[in-house]
């Protein structure tokens, strides 16, 4: 009898233990999960603060560019030809400036947040400095490997670029267009290709690249790397605005009548189209700074029609639908586990927040509001406000800092594998291609798509860019 209430006492004490026990984890887990939504909230607070931030600057330098080119006109009228230089000159450096400039912005509105600098994101501006420093200015044969905007400017932009990553990068820019990023059509250059082999997707294979995985023995049989297609090093590769230069006399673009309308709503109240119809005005060829119509082109991510479309309900009002320039940042915060034994090993939660951002404006005219770009691409200060815009329907480049092992693979290690066939260690897409160099494994795949191809089909093969966010939250 006695026993049996000591035993009965016993088994009391392990439940309540237990229940203790159980208490506690939810108790901590409760300060986890506090802790976990208060960064959470502060982190997206920081990424958008900090897209807005860059937006912004991007607004700013389109307006200052609109304004230089009125004063440039001015300056025709006034001939004052060492003004007209100043002000071309002007403008180009602005296209890089203003964006530069964006990108300390965003910064700031990070760390102001409480978002720490990220190692990572500021060791890859670093050596993006580096690049351009040596590599962008380099000289082939007497001609530069990229065409400077402005003598010296790929040394200036670099020296911007280490600037502001020597002080640390918090807001990483996700949408960045570098210049060395070749544009694909390359095997080696996708993402699925090293999914595919990782994942052992035979299907990636027979609906993406048979021939590859029929008939590959060794390294030599990639194709060469794409030749590297430049046209554009007018703008900033972060953050650019999307402008360039066009040479043609202003005539071809706007009577003295419709100049003398921009003048005035742009502030200028004292030109007169008398002013500006004088000859060497209209009829001089000149540099003109216009909207790139490659950028500024339809917002087409965003319309709502059709299945497959962004879902914005109702229509975008026509003067604010347009792309162009917009700033897509990400920032990290990590948050301190309380609760033991959770997550095996680190204690911390990665936070990820990105966010976007475009700078809004329009022109009056006498059919209302119309888009910055309307009069005839000229750029005239246009940008009143910056709103935050959704992810997917911002422009993105996939070598954005949003997979760092990513844009050193393609930019580093590509090259001296295809020279050498061993790919490098340590990187996730390097560690796939040793796997693809084993023979047995291609061998494995065509074993396994000789039984079983016919299941594969187009929609459960992979490779092509499924739904759901590019980059995700
Ligand atoms: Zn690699």
């Amino acid at each position: 009898m006695r026993a049996e209430r000591t035993k009965r006492s016993g088994q009391a004490v392990v439940f309540l233990l237990l229940a203790f026990t159980a208490l506690v984890f939810v108790l901590l887990f409760n300060v986890d999960l506090h802790r976990i939504i208060q960064r959470k909230n502060q982190t997206q607070n920081a990424g958008d603060a900090a897209a807005l931030a860059a937006a912004r600057w991007q607004g700013a330098t389109l307006n200052l560019v609109g304004e230089l080119n009125l004063l440039h006109l001015l300056a025709l009228a006034n001939q004052t030809p060492a003004a007209v230089d100043a002000i071309t000159n002007m403008q180009a450096r602005l296209c890089f400036t203003g964006p530069m400039t964006a990108l300390f912005a965003a910064q700031i509105a990070a760390k102001n947040n409480h978002i720490y600098v990220d190692p990572d994101m500021t060791a890859l501006l670093t050596e993006h400095a580096a690049t351009v420093r040596t590599q962008y200015a380099a000289r082939f044969d007497g001609s530069q490997y990229f065409f400077e905007p402005w003598p010296g400017a790929w040394a200036e932009y670099a020296d911007m670029i280490g600037q502001v990553a020597a002080a640390g990068i918090a807001a990483g820019p996700d949408n960045t267009q570098r210049f060395l990023d070749p544009s694909s059509g390359h095997p080696l250059m996708e993402k699925a290709f090293y999914e595919a082999v990782e994942s052992r997707n035979w299907c990636w294979f027979y609906l993406h690249a048979r021939g590859l995985i029929d008939s590959y023995s060794s390294f030599h049989d990639w194709p060469p790397l794409p030749e590297q297609d430049v046209t554009d090093t007018v703008n900033s590769e972060i953050f650019g605005v999307g402008l360039r230069p066009v040479a043609t006399p202003i005539r071809f673009l706007f009577s003295a009548g419709a100049l003398e309308t921009h003048f005035r709503e742009a502030g200028f109240d004292t030109v007169s189209a008398a002013m500006l119809a004088v000859t060497n005005v209209m009829n001089a060829v000149e540099n003109w700074y216009v909207y790139n119509p490659r950028d500024w082109a339809d917002w087409i991510r965003i319309k709502p029609d059709g299945g497959d479309a962004f879902p914005v309900t109702g229509p975008v009002r026509p003067e604010y639908d347009y792309a162009g320039a917009d700033a897509v940042v990400r920032v990290y915060a990590s948050v301190a586990r309380m609760t033991p034994g959770i997550d095996g090993g680190s204690r911390n939660d990665k936070v990820v927040w990105t966010a976007a951002a475009k700078p809004f404006g329009f022109l009056e005219t006498d059919a209302g509001k119309q888009r910055p770009d309307s009069a005839a691409g000229f750029v005239l200060p246009a940008f009143r406000n910056v709103r935050l815009i959704p992810v997917d329907a911002a422009s993105g480049s996939e070598n954005s800092s949003s997979d760092i092992d990513w844009v050193r693979h393609v930019r580093s290690h590509l090259q001296p594998y295809l020279e050498t066939g061993h790919p490098s260690s340590g990187c996730r897409y390097c560690r796939a291609l040793a796997v693809w160099e084993q023979p047995a494994f291609r061998q494995e795949g065509r074993d396994w798509l000789e039984l079983y191809c016919a299941d594969c089909n187009v929609r459960s093969g992979g490779g092509g860019r499924g739904g759901g966010s590019r980059r995700g939250h």
